[in-house]
């Protein structure tokens, strides 16, 4: 179904990065995966049909524009998953700039390089898609996560605002929210809950899980689901969108 076409997802080589290149492979784009772990990108390029990894860290102009210049040697990208991204949680009054700057680098103005790094090609295209992995912490609030849940809320403004800007091109960016998934930041959250509060793992899971009405993680699958469906061509109309999987908590 897409063709050939040409998907790069930062954060590719983990988590839902890794599930949304393994599906747009499925439907026949050519991925490439970007991360600042070389090693664990390659061999994750090595189980997927035709994947190459590209090293990046999206906080450095520098190794964006060497990433991006490197996958265009494959031909414009046609698919853009800003995926990458980071959390932690502490208490608001014990948040020091340091680090709410170290979560912004990375989750917002680390998807606007990346995001301006293919608008020349994008922007001509008579396909494109930009899709931001978000988190329903960018739809609403969450105690002890204040500069995720800010950096997510901006992912979100910066979604319907670059819909809107280039809505007379071939472009749509969407943004997809999920609830608590399966991956190694869902284990860091368990593993600091277990940490501040010594409840036990079933109980920090327990804690993650109330908030999804279904009473369980999401699969990373269920995430490359909606990523893939945003990208088939009969999804073209659809733009500026923040879609939750949540198990309906939004
Ligand atoms: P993950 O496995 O930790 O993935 C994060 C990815 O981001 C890693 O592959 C990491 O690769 C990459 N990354 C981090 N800093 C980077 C940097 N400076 N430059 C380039 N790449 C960087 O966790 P995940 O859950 O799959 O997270 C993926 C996205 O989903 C994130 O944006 C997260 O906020 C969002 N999300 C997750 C959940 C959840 O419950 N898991 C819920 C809502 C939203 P390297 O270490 O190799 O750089």
């Amino acid at each position: 179904m897409l063709n050939g076409k040409l998907a790069v997802i930062t954060g590719g080589g983990t988590g839902i990065g890794l599930a949304c290149a393994e599906k747009l492979s499925s439907m026949g784009a050519r991925t490439i995966l970007m991360g600042r772990n070389l090693q664990r990108l390659q061999d994750a390029a090595l189980k997927i049909d035709g994947a190459r990894a590209v090293q990046l860290d999206v906080t450095s102009d520098e190794s964006v524009a060497a990433a991006f210049a490197e996958a265009a040697q494959d031909g414009p990208v046609d698919i853009l998953v800003n995926n990458a991204g980071i959390a932690a949680a502490t208490a608001f009054h014990k948040t020091s700039m340091e680090e709410w700057a170290r979560i912004q680098a990375v989750n917002v103005e680390g998807l606007v390089r990346c995001s301006q790094a293919v608008l020349g090609d994008m922007k001509q295209a008579t396909y494109a898609r930009q899709i931001n992995i978000a988190s329903i912490a960018g739809l609403r609030g969450g105690a002890f996560i204040a500069p995720y849940v800010a950096s997510k809320h901006a992912v979100v403004g910066l979604t319907k605002s670059l819909s809107l800007e280039y809505a007379h091109t071939g472009m749509t960016v969407n943004a997809v929210c999920p609830g608590y998934v399966k991956t190694a930041i869902v284990d860091n959250a368990i593993a600091n809950i277990m940490e501040k509060t010594g409840r036990t793992e079933e109980q920090a899971v327990a804690e993650l899980t109330k908030n999804n009405p279904q009473g369980r993680l999401i699969e990373v699958e269920e995430i490359a689901e909606v990523v893939g469906w945003l990208c088939s061509p009969l999804s073209g109309s659809v733009s500026g969108q923040s879609i939750t999987v949540s198990g309906g908590a939004i």
